[in-house]
C-alpha cells in the first residue's frame, strides 16, 4: 500500500474532552443526515461504533454503501482496504472518506502487487502447463483484488473462502490464495485437501521458498501473511481454558493458526461467532478468539452469558483503534463546511479490475 499521510487535525479536536466530542458528532450527524452513511465495522471501539448507521464486517458494509445511493459521504469507520472496496462498488457520485488515514491493515499491507505478480510468473514458470487459480481474501489491496480479477480469480471472505476455494477447483488445477495463510489453509483442511499438497509461499524468497517438485505437487500455494491480532491466539489458550472451565464453548476467527481452529468447538467469520453466541443458550460459557472490542460487546450484549477472550492479553487491532471519535469529527465538520478530507479513490482502472474478481464472488 502506498503510504498516505494522516494531516494534523489540530488542537481544537485532538484537545476537546471526550463527552463534547461525542455530543458534537451526534449534532453534525444530524445536520448531514440526508447525505450521509457512517459505517462501523465490528472491531471499532464503541465510542465510534455508536455513531454507525449499518454495522458489519467488510463486505456487508461495502454492499451496503452500494446499495445506498442516495447517500453522497459513506465515511467508513474501519479499515483502508474496507473503504477502498466501499468505492469500487458505490457510483461515482458516492465520495467514500476513512476518519484516520492511518488505518491500514498489516495483513493486507503483506501482499504488495509487485509481490505478488513477481511470486506469479515464479509459480507459472515452474509449473507451466497448470491452470493456477488466485484466489485473494477480501483483507487485501483494491491492487491485489485488481491483479486476481483479470487473471479468472474471485475475492473471498472468511464467510465464503470455502465455497470459493472449491469452485477454484471446479476452474483449474491449483490454487494460489493470499494474503492470509491461515484462512487459506483452514478452509483448504476443512475441504479434504491432504496437507502435503498445502505449500506456504514465504514473502521475498526465490520460489517462496519451496523446491519446483514441491509447488508442481501442490494443490494450494499460501502466501505467507497473516493478521496480527488473530495471530496472538495459541493452542494453549484453549488448553488453559478448557482445564479451568470444563463446560466452556470455544469460538475462534478462522484467521487464527490451524492448531488454533482444530481445538476450538466452533470457528467461523465475524458475523457468524455473533450469531452463535448470541443465539446460545442463557448462561452458557464462551472463550472467544477474535478481536477484544467486539468480545467486549458480545460481553456487554449477553449480560445472561458468561463471555471472556480466549487470549490473557487484549488482543486489539491497533489499526482498526486508530479510528477516534476526534477523526470522526473532524472529517464529519469538515463535510458539514463543503470540505472533503481523507477521501478514499481507487482509480478507474484498478476499480474495474478489483470489481471483475469482487463480482465472480458474489456470483459463486
Ligand atoms: S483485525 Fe487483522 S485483518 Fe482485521 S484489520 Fe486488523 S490486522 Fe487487518
Amino acid at each position: 500500500m502506498e503510504l498516505l499521510q494522516q494531516i494534523d487535525i489540530g488542537p481544537e479536536y485532538l484537545e476537546e474532552g471526550e463527552d463534547l466530542v461525542l455530543e458534537r458528532i451526534a449534532e453534525v450527524k444530524k445536520e448531514l443526515s440526508e447525505k450521509l452513511l457512517i459505517l462501523g465495522h465490528h472491531y471499532q471501539q464503541e465510542s465510534v461504533f455508536q455513531f454507525a448507521d449499518v454495522t458489519g464486517d467488510s463486505l456487508k458494509l461495502a454492499k451496503k454503501a452500494a446499495e445506498s445511493k442516495d447517500k453522497q459521504y459513506i465515511v467508513f469507520c474501519g479499515v483502508h482496504f474496507m473503504a477502498e472496496s466501499a468505492d469500487i462498488l458505490t457510483s461515482d457520485k458516492q465520495i467514500v472518506v476513512l476518519p484516520d488515514l492511518r488505518a491500514g491493515c498489516p495483513m493486507a499491507d503483506m501482499a504488495s502487487a509487485d509481490d505478488v505478480e513477481w511470486a506469479w510468473q515464479e509459480l507459472e514458470e515452474v509449473t507451466g502447463g497448470s491452470r493456477i487459480i488466485p484466489i485473494t481474501y477480501v483483507n487485501s489491496s483494491a491492487k491485489i483484488k485488481a491483479f486476481v480479477g483479470p487473471k479468472g480469480g474471485s475475492v473471498c471472505t472468511s464467510s465464503n473462502a470455502e465455497r470459493v476455494l472449491s469452485w477454484a477447483f471446479s476452474q483449474g488445477d491449483k490454487v494460489f490464495f493470499f494474503p492470509d495463510e491461515h484462512l487459506g489453509r483452514n478452509s483448504a483442511y476443512a475441504l479434504g485437501i491432504p496437507e502435503n499438497e498445502v505449500v506456504v509461499w514465504k514473502r521475498g524468497k526465490r520460489l517462496g521458498n519451496n523446491d519446483p517438485e514441491q509447488l508442481k505437487k501442490a494443490k494450494v500455494i499460501l502466501w505467507d501473511g497473516y493478521c496480527t491480532v488473530h495471530m496472538q491466539f495459541k493452542a494453549s489458550h484453549v488448553t488453559m481454558w478448557r482445564e479451568k472451565e470444563p463446560d466452556i464453548r470455544i469460538i475462534v476467527h478462522p484467521e487464527c493458526r490451524h492448531e488454533v481452529v482444530k481445538l476450538a468447538d466452533h470457528y467461523g467469520s465475524t458475523e457468524s461467532i455473533i450469531q452463535t453466541v448470541n443465539n446460545s443458550p442463557g448462561a452458557s460459557k464462551w472463550a472467544i478468539g477474535t478481536e477484544i472490542n467486539l468480545v467486549n460487546r458480545l460481553n456487554k450484549q449477553n449480560p445472561d452469558k458468561e463471555i471472556h477472550s480466549l487470549s490473557p492479553f487484549q488482543c486489539l487491532c491497533s489499526t482498526m483503534y486508530r479510528i477516534k471519535p476526534s477523526y470522526l469529527l473532524w472529517v464529519l465538520e469538515n463535510l458539514k463546511h463543503g470540505r472533503i478530507v481523507n477521501q478514499i479513490t481507487v482509480d478507474p482502472e484498478t476499480a474495474s479490475f478489483a470489481k471483475i474478481a469482487l463480482d465472480r464472488m458474489l456470483k459463486i
